[in-house]
C-alpha cells in the first residue's frame, strides 16, 4: 500500500462551547470549563456531510465525518474476480446434480473465502483544522481532495 501525506498549513481556530461559550480548541473531546461533548463540526466538512450527491469518484464509496475530519472508504473487486465467482457458482450447481451436499457447502466456503481475499479497498483521511490529508491512491480521491481543499467548488 503506498501511502502518501500532504501537510497543508491552516490556522487553528478556537471556536465556543456550545453549551457554556468557553473558547475551546476545535478538536477538543470535551469542554475543559464546563465538560459538556464538543459537538462542532467544521463548516467544511457538514458541508461534505451534506452532498453525498457532489461527492462522487470513479466506484461507490462511504465516508463519515467528526469534527474537522472527515474519512472514507471504497471496497470493491475487479472484474476477473466477477468472472471467478460466476465460474465457481457455475461449478457448484453443475456439481450439486451428481454430489450430495458437501460441494455446494463447499463451494459456497470457497465463494465467501475468495470474495474476501480479492477484495480491494482505497481509502481516504482528512483534518480540516490540521490540513493533513493522508489517502492510498492520490488519482482515485483527488475529487474528494479538491471538494474538501477547495471549497469555492
Ligand atoms: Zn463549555
Amino acid at each position: 500500500m503506498n501511502e502518501s501525506t500532504q501537510q497543508i498549513a491552516k490556522p487553528a481556530q478556537l471556536i465556543p462551547c456550545q453549551t457554556c461559550q468557553h473558547l475551546i480548541g476545535p478538536q477538543a473531546e470535551t469542554c475543559p470549563q464546563c465538560g459538556s461533548p464538543n459537538s462542532w463540526m467544521h463548516p467544511v466538512v457538514a458541508k461534505a456531510m451534506s452532498s453525498a450527491d457532489k461527492l462522487t469518484v470513479e466506484r461507490r464509496f462511504q465516508y463519515w465525518g467528526k469534527g474537522a475530519e472527515v474519512w472514507g472508504e471504497s471496497v470493491y473487486h475487479s472484474p476477473v474476480a466477477y468472472l471467478v465467482m460466476v465460474g465457481i457458482l457455475v461449478a457448484i450447481l453443475f456439481s450439486s446434480l451428481f454430489t450430495s451436499i458437501f460441494g455446494p457447502a463447499l463451494g459456497g466456503v470457497g465463494m465467501v473465502i475468495y470474495w474476501r481475499s480479492t477484495a480491494k479497498k482505497e481509502t481516504f483521511r482528512a483534518n480540516l483544522v490540521t490540513g493533513s490529508w493522508e489517502s492510498s491512491n492520490e488519482k482515485f480521491w483527488l475529487p474528494v481532495h479538491t471538494f474538501l481543499f477547495q471549497p469555492s467548488n
